[in-house]
């Protein structure tokens, strides 16, 4: 056996010892790993080496420098962003896929469920006749949406603007609470980030339909040619979501591209307590979701639906190339052509989207819904949104809390309060730093309203009541230690 084979041939031992090495990493008993006298950074930061030292002794400074001083993303008690660690069912298929099938084109066995997964996703989250394509993250999920937003409009006015070019100005209507990458997808796609209106929410952060009419009005009477809408379906800020069956009803009237972004919060359709919510998400032309917020993913998974899969084709294809030009046998719409896995590219996916080499992801969807089915994932969302639920009330009633914002979904908004404090915006960014700097409860800020709150989302499988119950605690802890310190 030549070196690598007895490599290769090692994987299970190998991975044997990552995973015990993951194992004790998930009983997160480490320091932070940014924490003084930790030593990593000097064992790691040597020069380029000019000899292998190996796979065996890899694996042992993987277990011993790396791991250990891995992210604070997946400890239960971080509530910051919208992020969290991935289900161990989600690294066993995609180390799976990263071995056995490396990529997302030809007939494979990862492939297959490539489209079976997409198809799961989009029935389990009320879009089952949508078409998906994934891709590495919602920014690019949108990016691919609004592509074929953009191919849409431009072909209305028999202009193909992914061969050709932007000819002329056109609008894209967003809330004020949009992502920004939808403003970057402007940038992308060459229409400009200033092409993105910005259309005023309520202060629930929900888009105003009023003002999202003006301003269509507005752009017609100036020749502005509207491109698309995009409604949140759960905003990173808050999980609002927009009135989507009012602004879907103004979509079509006016025949304009319906985007909603349901990156964070498209699975919450799932809770039937707040499913009507939805309605409306049927006028949608395209709609992204995150497998790797919500649903547990590790981060590298998005999926993009369309009506028809053909649109994103042209938006997006290579067009011709000589490297690819009769490697495949084309079977003719019958099988009689199809004997091996590389006698068919199988779904151009690598057409859909902006890229060729790709992972497949979908082994990963398909793993978690195998793994606790839609009823394990409504499980998991409706205790993630009673979590929510359950720090909105405790702070209504707490003399020295105060609810900010009722949540829509799982993320709870709220503050400390104390009579004795004028500026409660900086005594809340205080008690902010100390909360993060004691590596236990780790909920970021945003402003509501203009003032300053502090924002739990709970979106991780290990997330339980008891990590809000204990945050809540702490919270008052520091509170009271700071307006003691303070007055
Ligand atoms: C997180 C998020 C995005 C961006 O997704 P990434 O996966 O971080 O690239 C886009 N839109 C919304 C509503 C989000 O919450």
């Amino acid at each position: 056996m030549s070196k690598e084979q007895a490599e290769t041939a090692n994987l299970q031992a190998l991975l044997s010892k990552i995973g015990s090495g993951l194992d004790q990493y998930l009983k997160f008993e480490h320091p932070d790993a940014l924490h003084e006298g930790n030593s990593w950074q000097s064992s790691l930061d040597i020069p380029l080496p000019l000899k292998g030292i190996g796979i065996d002794r890899v694996t042992e400074e993987l277990i011993k420098q790396v791991i250990p001083n891995g992210s604070a993303v997946p400890k239960p008690g971080f509530t910051s962003y919208i992020t969290t660690g991935a289900v161990s069912v989600s690294a066993l298929a995609s180390t799976a896929a990263n071995i056995a099938s490396p990529q997302r084109y030809m007939g494979t066995a990862f492939n297959f469920l490539e489209e079976l997964s997409l198809q799961w996703l989009a029935e389990m989250c009320g879009i089952g006749e949508l078409e998906g394509v994934y891709s590495s993250g919602g920014s690019v999920a949108n990016l691919i949406a609004l592509g074929g937003a953009r191919q849409s409009a431009f072909e209305k006015v028999g202009h193909d603007v992914a061969a050709n070019g932007v000819d002329r100005q056109v609008r894209i209507y967003a809330s004020e609470e949009c992502h920004h990458t939808i403003q970057r997808s402007g940038g992308v796609l060459g229409i400009g980030r200033r092409a993105i209106k910005s259309i005023a929410c309520d202060d629930m952060g929900r888009m105003q339909v009023e003002a999202l009419q003006e301003a269509i009005a507005h752009d017609l009477k100036e020749e502005i040619m509207p491109m698309a809408i995009v409604a949140n379906a759960g905003s990173t800020n808050t999980g609002a979501i927009d009135p989507l069956l009012a602004i879907g009803e103004i979509a079509r009237e006016h025949g304009i591209w319906y985007h909603i972004d349901g990156a964070y919060g498209l699975p919450g359709i799932l809770d039937e307590r707040i499913s009507h919510l939805y309605q409306g998400l049927e006028l949608a032309d395209s709609v992204i979701v995150d497998p790797h917020k919500w649903l547990g993913a590790a981060v590298g998974i998005a999926a993009t639906f369309v009506r028809d899969r053909d649109i994103l084709q042209r938006a997006f294809t290579q067009e011709p190339a000589d490297y690819l030009e009769g490697s495949v046998e084309q079977a003719d719409n019958s099988d009689a052509g199809v004997k091996h896995s590389l006698d068919d590219f199988g779904i151009p996916y690598f057409d859909y989207g902006v890229e060729l080499s790709s992972p497949c992801r979908g082994i990963v969807v398909w793993a978690m819904i195998r793994e606790i089915g839609v009823e394990g994932m409504r499980e998991r969302v409706k205790r993630h949104n009673d979590i929510a639920r359950y720090i909105a009330e405790f702070s209504e009633q707490h003399p020295n809390l105060e609810l900010l914002l009722e949540p829509t979904l799982s993320i709870c908004c709220f503050r400390y309060v104390a009579s004795a404090i004028d500026d409660l915006d900086q005594l809340n960014q205080s008690l902010h730093r100390r909360l993060v700097r004691e590596n236990e409860y780790m909920p970021s800020t945003t402003r509501i309203n203009g003032k300053l709150a502090l924002r739990p989302c709970y979106i991780g499988a290990r997330h339980e009541q008891q990590q809000a119950e204990a945050l809540l605690e702490a919270v008052l802890r520091i509170g009271t230690e700071l307006v003691v310190e303070q007055s």
